[in-house]
């Protein structure tokens, strides 16, 4: 199923990191080298589970383009689809059944489904109760314990801008949907790892990146993704980037040790006016000052009957007498937008004064589609929100030897 694996790739890129940043990107100034990175695209693979967060126990799976066949878990061939066919797919037990119109009635151990073709892409309509899904190339389908297991192995690329038009929607600027390419793609390579235990890559809900199925990338989105081919994200430590992005910064992006304890040197606070404009760029709140001191397990502020908290800059800790929380933790026991905010009581309320959405940390969304919309091109902007990283065709290193 899988031409190349990314994972070596990866690895490679591990090892020999250090002596091309040494060498040509030792300035630690972001660069942009497109060498050979339309290339990446004509073949890696990602392996993403799709619908691991629910429990599919069939599905109906018919070609929408190129030619279709499928086979079993030894490689032979045992059906070939017609136009206007479709196959579906049940769990028994730890077995699969597979079934068409056309005479396929069998119980297997494993199923592969295998587009050929310029472009291939399949239906699958998971559950019989839920939408139908597009996805390109290729699924592997297993069963276990009264559940199927869908793994679809596809072009990294198309991966890419599958997730892109889901994170970003409509109507975004083109160095905008490249910039987010970027990210979606660090972002995967990075995470090769994280469900090698469950036999994929990547999940396709939020704790990875969503992949849907759902929505078609639209031809902007494509040619996006297609002029950032195979680019990836590393810091002037010679990592893969934590590309971490948030939807607003209100005016000041976080330092990540702040926000998430590490320090990375990539991920430090930046002030930002382009996003100041933009609807989540203020948020505001109140509460009855009993409710805030209970929630936060203060004991030392009741006794006020006015004061103010209020800053300019981020900040890490809010304190009030001698109690003190991380204004991180704050965000999350009183379910605000942000870190980032003033506080005030006033008569026994408490209003805060937010700015930004989000944790802060990485690019700031609504910044970068602001920037994207003035002028200012992709490594422009990466290089804003991201200290000191370049970008690097992954396909062009060599192993150390
Ligand atoms: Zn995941
Ligand atoms: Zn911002």
């Amino acid at each position: 199923m899988r031409k190349e694996g990314l994972w070596d790739v990866v690895i490679a890129v591990k090892n020999s990191l250090k002596r091309l940043v040494d060498s040509t990107f030792g300035s630690g100034i972001l660069l942009v080298c497109m060498l050979n990175a339309i290339q990446f695209s004509g073949h890696a693979q990602i392996r993403v589970g799709l619908q691991t967060d629910q429990t599919i126990t069939n599905v109906l799976i018919s070609p929408t383009e190129g030619a279709y066949v499928l086979t079993n878990a030894t490689g032979d061939t045992i059906y070939r689809f017609r136009s206007d066919d479709a196959v579906s797919v049940s769990i028994n037990g730890n077995n699969i059944i597979a079934k068409s119109a056309y005479g396929l009635n069998d119980t297997l151990s494993a199923l592969y489904v295998l587009g050929s073709g310029n472009r291939p892409s399949f239906k699958m309509r998971p559950n019989s109760d839920m939408k139908d899904r597009v996805y390109y190339e290729s699924v592997e389908i297993k069963g276990s314990n009264g559940r199927l297991n869908l793994i679809n192995a596809v072009n990294m690329e198309r991966y890419v801008s599958r997730v892109v038009q889901s994170e970003v929607g409509y109507g975004a600027a083109d160095e905008y949907y490249k910039i987010q390419s970027i990210i979606c793609r660090t972002y995967a390579i990075r995470n090769l790892e994280r469900h090698a235990l469950d036999g994929f890559d990547v999940c396709d809900h939020q704790h990875c990146q969503v992949y849907s199925g759902l929505k078609t990338p639209t031809e902007e989105v494509v040619k996006a993704t297609a002029a950032t081919a195979g680019l990836v994200m590393v810091s002037k430590e010679n990592d893969l980037v934590l590309s971490a992005f948030h939807a607003n910064c209100g005016g000041q992006t976080a330092n990540s040790e702040d926000v998430w304890k590490e320090s990375r040197s990539y991920l430090r606070s930046v002030k930002d006016t382009f996003c100041l404009k933009s609807r989540s760029a203020t948020w505001e709140k109140q509460m009855p000052l009993s409710e805030f001191v209970t929630q936060l397990g203060f004991t030392s502020s009741t006794a006020d009957s006015t004061w103010v908290w209020k800053h300019e800059d981020r900040k890490r800790h809010f304190s009030l007498n001698t109690d003190s929380v991380e204004t991180t933790v704050m965000r999350r026991m009183l379910s605000l937008r942000s870190s980032f905010f003033d506080v005030v009581l006033n008569d026994g309320t408490i209003s805060f004064a937010g700015k930004g959405y989000g944790h802060g940390v990485g690019l700031c969304q609504q910044g970068a589609m602001e920037m994207a919309q003035s002028g200012y091109t992709y490594s422009q902007i990466l290089g804003y929100y991201y200290k000191g990283v370049s970008l690097i065709p992954i396909n062009s290193l060599q192993p150390n030897k």
